[in-house]
């Protein structure tokens, strides 16, 4: 079947949700596609809050300073600036589309404080803030008439004659492909954290939106930037959020002591993400860790505050380690959470492919640069979402529909067809996903060098080459979930080349890059953004792009 639309958001999470709707309210006919129910997309595990300089002793210049400060000065400025200023308006708006916000006893909405930001700016409801938003966001959709396809799992982009027209897409319940025809297609598939094993993301983050794009000749930029979080619990990788230590919870080592003094004597706990992952990983790596974690103590916050502010993560706490946080500290580890690289786009949400743009965690506006600070993605999905949705419905106006697509779909037919036919054996999907995992953990994490880096890009290849023959043991049609991993394991293998490749590229240590062998920052050589393009037929190509500096020069970064 082919189905036409304006516009076509290929996720349903905050990013697409919030596109989907400007593009409709500006006229556009708009679908939706999503290889989950829409409530199920990642942003609704987001536990701390979203940031907004709302208070009159704040302003959107301090939150930008911020933000430039924590991205190790690689974030485009210009980028910051628009989400800085303009995120009061979208936070304001969230609230009248039906978010309870957390108020203090005076009646106004409270804040609670997060890393690397001097002022109390992140708005929140309990810790369940992506839940809240992503819940009256669909209500909304619906109410005004935007079309979803819920499990419906994108396969390509539909590129004709180099200009984006669409996407071919399973329907998980019956089996069938169908293309999507579209005038422009906004990308807002999420992160990638299942690149990293463990990770605090969701299963279905397998950065599908990034490998559609690359695929498609768009580039990836800023790609090396992984952030590791540094309050994942012990064994399952579960985030404890960063509200905790905005909340005045300690970290400590084995000897109890708040290790953060040695690194970070002014923000302590709350210091960036990078540099609270850094030190932590000293710690255990000089032996004051207990078996391979450090804690998290909440203990002197008290069971109210708990209970009222935490309710969530002292749920996870006590079901997955038995453990009471009121009662004891908790076991936790740096880990994998969030891929600050995605996507190129200008402000707009526009890539250099036409007719393509991206949105959210899959996209690199940049406003994250090297090290994107707690509880600012929340809000780049939003305020990029809705440009991108405005942007793709103006640009839509002058596009001309189009009659073809039959002979793609049909190629994606057969390709899909191919797989499942390959008889059951040899290299399975999980086996694969596992390895893969797990080196990209240990060669591309907090610390990385030229020789891991060189081993995991090699490693990367040969699973690469083993992937072309995974087969899948279900051969039927309906939730053929066996057939989606196996795509999925393909998405998640072009990422993690890109990623590598932009790490061993980089050659001196700049937020998430923290290279052994290259300690220091270098602005000299390496005050640019790095990107990655797909090249048919040859190795992916590097190039670079200058980062844009407003008003605020790079310094030493210190907190
Ligand atoms: C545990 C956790 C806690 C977090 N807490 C915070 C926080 O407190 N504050 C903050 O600012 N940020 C937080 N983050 C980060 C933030 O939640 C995410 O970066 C953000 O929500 C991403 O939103 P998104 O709309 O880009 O993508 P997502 O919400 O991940 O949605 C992606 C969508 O794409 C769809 N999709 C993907 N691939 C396909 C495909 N092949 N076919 C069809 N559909 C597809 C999915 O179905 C889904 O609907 C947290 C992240 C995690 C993992």
């Amino acid at each position: 079947m082919i189905i036409d639309y304006d516009v076509l958001v290929l996720g349903a999470g905050l990013a697409g949700m919030r596109a989907a709707l400007e593009a409709k309210r500006r006229g556009a006919s708009v679908g939706v596609l999503s290889k989950v129910h829409p409530l199920r997309s990642h942003s609704g595990a987001a536990e701390g809050g979203i940031n907004a300089a709302l208070d009159p002793g704040d302003s959107w210049e301090i939150h930008a300073f911020d933000t430039i400060k924590g991205s190790d000065y690689l974030a485009d400025q210009d980028a910051v600036e628009i989400m800085c200023r303009e995120a009061p308006r979208d936070l304001i708006e969230m609230e009248h589309m039906g978010v309870v916000f957390f108020r203090g006893p005076d009646g106004k909405l409270g804040t609670r404080a997060f890393g690397g930001a001097s002022k109390a700016r992140t708005y929140f409801v309990a810790d369940i803030t992506g839940q809240a938003l992503l819940n009256a966001l669909y209500d909304t959709i619906l109410k005004e008439g935007v079309k979803t396809h819920d499990e419906w799992f994108a396969t390509a982009l539909y590129v004709p004659d180099g200009t984006c027209r669409g996407a071919v897409a399973i329907d998980m319940l019956r089996g069938e492909l169908h293309l999507l025809r579209a005038k422009a297609v906004i990308l807002a598939a999420g992160g990638m954290g299942r690149v990293y094993e463990p990770s605090t993301n969701a299963l279905i983050c397998t950065g599908d939106g990034h490998a559609l794009a690359y695929r498609a000749g768009a580039p990836l930029m800023d790609m090396e930037m992984v952030q590791y979080h540094p309050t994942t619990l012990k064994g399952t990788g579960f985030l404890m959020t960063e509200g905790a230590r905005g909340e005045g919870a300690y970290l400590t080592n084995k000897d109890g002591e708040r290790f953060m003094q040695r690194y970070a004597p002014k923000m302590m706990e709350l210091a960036s993400r990078d540099v609270v992952s850094r030190s932590e990983t000293i710690e255990l790596a000089e032996g004051r860790g207990v078996d391979g974690c450090v804690y998290l103590d909440l203990r002197h916050l008290g069971a109210e505050l708990i209970h009222k502010k935490l309710p969530q993560i002292h749920e996870i706490a006590l079901n997955f380690l038995g453990l009471d946080m009121v009662e004891v500290p908790i076991p936790i580890r740096p880990g994998m959470h969030y891929i600050m690289g995605g996507v190129k786009t200008d402000s707009d949400g526009a890539t250099p492919l036409a007719g393509l743009y991206a949105a959210g965690e899959c996209a690199c506006v940049s406003v994250h640069g090297g090290n994107r600070l707690g509880a600012n993605s929340l809000l780049d999905t939003l305020v990029f979402g809705r440009r991108a949705g405005a942007h793709s419905a103006d640009y839509v106006k002058s596009v001309k529909p189009l009659e073809s697509g039959e002979e793609f779909l049909k190629s994606e037919q057969q390709r899909i067809q191919a797989l499942l036919d390959r008889p059951y054996k040899g290299e399975t999907h999980a086996r694969l996903r596992l390895e893969l995992g797990t080196l990209m953990d240990d060669k591309v994490g907090v610390y990385r060098d030229e020789a891991g880096l060189q081993d995991a890009l090699a490693k990367v290849r040969a699973i690469q080459a083993r992937a072309q023959s995974v087969s899948v043991q279900d051969k039927g049609r309906i939730y053929n979930q066996a057939l989606l991993f196996a795509l999925e394991l393909d998405y998640m293998i072009d990422c993690a080349e890109a990623t590598i490749m932009s790490a061993i590229e980089r050659k001196e240590s700049r937020g998430a890059q923290a290279r052994s062998d290259y300690p220091k920052r270098d602005d000299a050589n390496w005050l640019k953004h790095i990107l990655v393009t797909q090249t048919p037929g040859a190795d992916p190509k590097i190039s670079y792009q200058p980062v844009t500096i407003t008003k605020w020069q790079p310094m030493e970064r210190t907190y």
